[in-house]
């Protein structure tokens, strides 16, 4: 791991030859799924153009004081624009501030970096103020945007970087991250499963609240007998609710309780999605989870075709209530009414 990076070897093929070659383009649009590692590739690549002692392969070697300084955003010449405010939004106020300091020969590295998350955030005409920089680039200056999607970014922007995507990573990857970072397998497994193959997403989630939901959908779905099914699947249903008013009252973070609640239906639906997957095949190579519960072993023989459509169509009518910001209670009582047709 050279780079300090798991996977994106194609990028990273990519930018070492830049590299090599001096061919390194002013403007640079890194794209991929969220928590791909976007940010983290941006800041490894300033960290080699900057480098005092980089590898045979251009990498970075990260020891030195520059990559020091980059690492923990306090290099002078390495500049990150990250949309805020509750709108979330990069103001042109921001980009008139990076011109001006992108205007004066770097300080002490050798390139100056600017580095624009979410390049498809940008206020108004703070798109258009942007792209004068890249028109008239000063030399050693090196732009990187990044962002999910380049059809979402201002075209005339698109079209003057060159492109580079990020993939999802594959679930030993994930897992093998994680674990280097310490955390069990059953945690790795599961906020494997629940990463869509974004690292940072795994990394993102609370892996004592993951491993709690994913706890009580197991018990929950392994109880054989349907009243008890009922009330345990209220019980639940009335907790979620008090967590839901109590994130609400803190406030801390407007996208907190739509995070809880999306962590649960994840949950759910990959703990369904394993079920089919055994019921398809007994290679557990195929399972996206952790190694499959008793619960799980059991509903995997049951499952119908008829099952799996159901249970698609009431995780769809529940995504799209809680969207729509219905009482998550009720959205919750009635998929697991809608589970209990299936017992
Ligand atoms: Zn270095």
């Amino acid at each position: 791991m050279p780079w300090g990076l798991i996977g994106q070897e194609r990028p990273l093929t990519v930018l070492t030859d830049m590299l090599r070659k001096q061919r390194l383009p002013h403007g640079l649009l890194f794209h991929g799924p969220l928590g791909t590692g976007k940010y983290s590739l941006a800041l490894a690549l300033a960290q080699a153009l900057n480098c005092e002692n980089p590898g045979p392969d251009m990498s970075p070697c990260r020891k030195c004081r520059s990559c020091g300084k980059i690492a923990e955003g306090a290099h002078p010449d390495v500049i990150t624009l990250t949309p805020k405010g509750k709108l979330n939004i990069i103001p042109i106020e921001y980009v008139r501030e990076l011109r001006e300091a992108l205007s004066f020969q770097a300080y002490e590295g050798k390139y100056k970096v600017a580095i624009i998350r979410d390049a498809h955030r940008f206020r108004d005409d703070a798109g258009g103020a942007l792209l004068k920089t890249l028109e008239e680039p000063t030399p050693d200056t090196v732009l990187i945007l990044t962002a999910e999607s380049p059809s979402r970014v201002l075209e005339t922007l698109v079209s003057r970087c060159v492109r580079l995507k990020l993939s999802p990573l594959s679930r030993t990857q994930i897992m093998g991250a994680l674990s280097q970072k310490g955390f069990e397998l059953k945690a790795s497994c599961v906020l494997a499963g629940l990463s869509g193959g974004a690292l940072g997403v795994a990394l993102g989630l609370d892996s004592e609240t993951t491993l709690s939901i994913w706890g009580h959908v197991d018990r929950l779905l392994g109880i054989p007998e349907r009243a008890k099914f009922l009330k345990a699947a209220i019980d639940w249903t009335n907790q979620i609710a008090a967590e839901v008013d109590k994130i609400t009252k803190a406030e801390d973070d407007p996208r907190a309780k739509a995070n809880f609640l999306g962590l649960i239906q994840n949950s759910i639906r990959l703990w369904w999605r394993d079920v089919t997957a055994l019921a398809a095949t007994a290679d557990s190579a195929f399972l996206l989870g952790p190694p499959p519960s008793a619960a799980q072993k059991t509903w995997s023989r049951k499952v119908t075709a008829r099952m799996v459509g159901g249970l698609e169509t009431s995780m769809a009518k529940l995504s799209d209530g809680l969207n729509r910001s219905m009482r998550a209670a009720l959205l919750f009582e009635n998929y697991w009414l809608d589970v209990l047709e299936y017992f």
